[in-house]
Order: C-alpha cells, then sequence, then structure tokens
C-alpha cells in the first residue's frame, strides 16, 4: 500500500509563514517568557528550537536559564514574570528537577499566559470544550496535522498508547469532543494495557506516545490504518546516536495510509502549536 507521508515540518512552515503576517500587524511583538530550570541535552535543545522559531515569526523572547533544585527557587524566578502586563506566555520546560514540585510550578502560572496548557484551568476548559482556554501544544499540533490531511476522526476508533498529561490524555479529551476534527472513539492505552498488538489492531488511527523506540511494530496495524507517532528516543545504531520514534517505520509504513515521519513529523506541529498559542494569548489580552 503506498502511503501519505504526514510532513510536520512542511504545514509547520507554512503555519510559522501565516503567523509571521499576523504577528507583523499586531502593534508590539507578543513576549514569551521560558524558564530552562534543569537543563540537560534533550531540553536544551528544545528550548532553542523554541526560541529560534519565536524569532522567525517576530515573538519577542526572554531565557530565564538558571538552574533549579527547590520548588521555591524557581518560583521566585517565575513571580516576577507571571503578572507583566507585557508578557503573553510563560513556558516552563520540563523535566524539572526531582526535588521541584512539578504541580505546584504548573499553577504559579497565570492560566491566561499559560501557552502550553497545562495549568488545570486550561486542562478544565478543554474538558469542557471552553474555546477561551488553551490546548496542550502537542495534541492540538496533532489534531491541526490530521485535519489539514483532511482525514476524518468522526466515528472513527483512535487508540492512543501513552496516557502523559501532556500528549495522551489531552489528546484524548480532544478527539472525543464534539465537532470538527474530533468526535471520534478513543481507546487511552497504558502499560497495564493487555494484549495492545490486538487492540492497535482495530484502530483507524494509532497515535504511539509511550517514549519506546518501536513499540509499533507490522503486526499491530491494520491495513489502511493512519500512525502518528510522538516519541522521541535517542538509540545507538552503528555507533552514532540517532532520533527514532516509537514506531518502526520501516515496517510498518507499507500497512498504513498515512505516517508522520520522525524527525519531521508531530515535533515541528508542536512548536507551531507554542506559536498560535502564543499569539491567542496576546489577542485575548488587547
Ligand atoms: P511519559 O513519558 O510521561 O509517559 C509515557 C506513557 O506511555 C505512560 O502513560 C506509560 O504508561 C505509557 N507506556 C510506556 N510504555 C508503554 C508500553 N510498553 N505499552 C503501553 N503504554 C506504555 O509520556 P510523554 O511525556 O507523553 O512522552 C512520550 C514520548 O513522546 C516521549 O518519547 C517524548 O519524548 C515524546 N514527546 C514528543 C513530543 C513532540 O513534540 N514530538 C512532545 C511531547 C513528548
Amino acid at each position: 500500500m503506498s502511503y501519505t507521508l504526514l510532513d510536520g515540518k512542511a504545514l509547520s512552515a507554512t503555519i510559522r509563514a501565516e503567523l509571521k503576517r499576523t504577528v507583523a500587524a499586531l502593534p508590539s511583538p507578543p513576549h514569551l517568557v521560558v524558564f530552562l530550570s534543569h537543563p540537560h541535552h534533550s531540553s536544551t535543545i528544545y528550548v532553542r528550537n523554541k526560541l529560534i522559531a519565536c524569532k522567525e515569526v517576530g515573538i519577542a523572547t526572554t531565557l530565564i536559564d538558571t538552574p533549579c533544585t527547590t520548588t521555591e527557587e524557581l518560583l521566585r524566578l517565575i513571580r516576577p514574570h507571571a503578572h507583566r502586563a507585557d508578557v503573553n506566555g510563560l513556558l516552563v520546560q520540563f523535566p524539572l528537577h526531582p526535588d521541584v514540585d512539578q504541580r505546584h510550578i504548573i499553577e504559579a502560572i497565570p492560566p491566561e499566559k499559560d501557552v502550553d496548557g497545562a495549568h488545570p484551568l486550561n486542562m478544565g476548559k478543554l474538558a469542557m470544550q471552553d474555546p477561551s482556554g488553551f490546548i496542550p501544544c502537542t495534541p492540538l499540533g496533532i489534531q491541526t496535522l490530521l485535519s489539514a490531511h483532511h482525514i476524518p476522526t468522526r466515528g472513527k476508533h483512535v487508540v492512543i498508547i501513552g496516557r502523559s498529561l501532556t500528549v495522551g490524555k489531552p489528546l484524548a479529551l480532544l478527539l472525543s469532543q464534539t465537532g470538527p476534527h474530533a468526535d471520534a472513539t478513543v481507546t487511552l492505552a497504558n502499560r497495564s494495557t493487555p494484549d495492545l498488538v490486538s487492540l492497535c489492531r482495530t484502530a483507524d488511527i494509532i497515535v504511539a506516545a509511550a517514549g519506546r523506540a518501536r513499540l509499533i511494530t507490522a503486526d499491530m496495524v491494520r491495513e489502511g490504518a493512519v500512525v502518528i507517532d510522538v516519541g522521541i528516543n535517542r538509540i545507538e545504531i552503528e555507533g552514532k546516536e540517532r532520533l527514532v520514534g516509537d514506531v518502526d517505520f520501516a515496517t510498518v509504513s507499507p500497512h498504513c495510509s498515512a505516517i508522520t515521519p520522525v524527525p519531521g513529523g508531530v515535533g515541528p506541529m508542536t512548536i507551531a502549536s507554542l506559536l498560535s498559542n502564543i499569539v491567542k494569548s496576546y489577542k485575548a489580552r488587547s
């Protein structure tokens, strides 16, 4: 079967170009403050990519790059920026130091500047289909990618593997709500789900967000299914570090009607959604 490659990089470029025009017409640039409090290799790269993307569309950024090992230390960094009128978005890069209370930090961000959509109020708004909230960037990016490729979700069975608060749970809420690009029947799988192979074979759309390299193999995918690979795993192949998803692309792709690559699929869509959320925050306050 020939498949459509769901090219997140190309779609993200189109969205960014539109956002650039929108931002240029605003009276002042939107402004994002990013906190990198527990730097390690991946976080530093993710933050750098987000800052570059902001700059490209004309969003101003401030990076607070200060290691924190306690909740109070990080709260002290966040508080002075939280209610600044010239700040439209606050983003705390995860993971945090293990001694820092993630929930406490998320709740310290004013919900109207929570462009990552992590605050409980925004999660609640998502559950209640209140459009004034912020939808977490990766689920929003996945929905945008599906809709741009005219992949129907209404009445379809979507199996999401991984129930994190950043990806699996909000995506399940988003795709199971009423309205366009939703109305799906969603199954949210986790490590304790028995017989993942049989479950996945009942899926019209599989979303792999477990963080396990090559978890999804050809025997799990029925002919013509759509496969969305969220995973980002660094593994060593022939002595070199490589970035791979949760899907064994080479063996799975021939069975799909559409599939995302890694890299270049969900990742760029996550960043495009972050930029959209920042512009939305700016517009809501002005
Ligand atoms: P997480 O690491 O917080 O949780 C993983 C989830 O997967 C858990 O719910 C766990 O129960 C489930 N899981 C793990 N192994 C499983 C198995 N064998 N069978 C069934 N379920 C299993 O999840 P996360 O933060 O959502 O990250 C998941 C992956 O997605 C990681 O690789 C991460 O780097 C990547 N990610 C990518 C983007 C992007 O923009 N592309 C964004 C966020 C996360």
